[in-house]
């Protein structure tokens, strides 16, 4: 929770300067997530930040962890934004991969990002999952292990 927090205050400015309004949602009793501060703060900070720069005004990003059954973590990133062409979607995840539209080559970048991110899911032994509609949004999910997750009675 305290990661998120701390993206959260990263990007909140940017997000405000875009008229784009950012949430949350976290369950009550958040279990210990076990893995690297750091490139968690990575994962979150490059899904935030796209999520905000390809969303107009007006839009929303929703930033949300869920406890699956099976008691791991599912991280999600949802936003309003201009979407993925379907035929698009295999070369975003693609290194340096980018959509030439003009709104794409406004928003400059690497195309590294969703690279990194899927790099750092996986040393962490997740899943990086990716759907999006023109024109609706993207949601983006990270799935994390069971064995990723401490109950706080365990940890005791
Ligand atoms: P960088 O992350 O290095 O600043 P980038 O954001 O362009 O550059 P990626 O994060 O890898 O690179 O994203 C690749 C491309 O995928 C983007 O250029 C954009 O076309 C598309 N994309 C990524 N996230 C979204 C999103 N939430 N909504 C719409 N398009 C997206
Ligand atoms: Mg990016």
């Amino acid at each position: 929770a305290a990661v998120i927090q701390s993206c959260f205050r990263m990007l909140s400015v940017r997000a405000a300067e875009a008229g784009v309004s950012l949430q949350t949602e976290l369950p009550k009793n958040l279990p210990v997530f076990i893995g690297d501060e750091t490139r968690i703060k990575q994962i979150l900070a490059n899904l935030v930040s796209n999520a905000v720069k390809f969303t107009n005004q007006d839009g929303k990003v929703t930033v949300a962890v869920e406890i699956r059954q099976d008691n791991g973590l599912n991280l999600r990133i949802e936003d309003t934004g201009i979407g993925i062409e379907e035929k698009d979607l295999p070369r975003v995840l693609d290194r340096f991969g980018q959509v030439q539209t003009n709104y794409a080559r406004n928003n400059d970048g690497t195309g590294l990002g969703l690279t990194l991110v899927q790099m750092l899911v996986e040393v962490h032994g997740g899943r990086f999952t990716l759907e999006s509609e023109v024109g609706v949004g993207t949601v983006c999910t990270v799935i994390f292990p069971p064995e990723r997750t401490l109950r706080l009675a365990e940890a005791v």
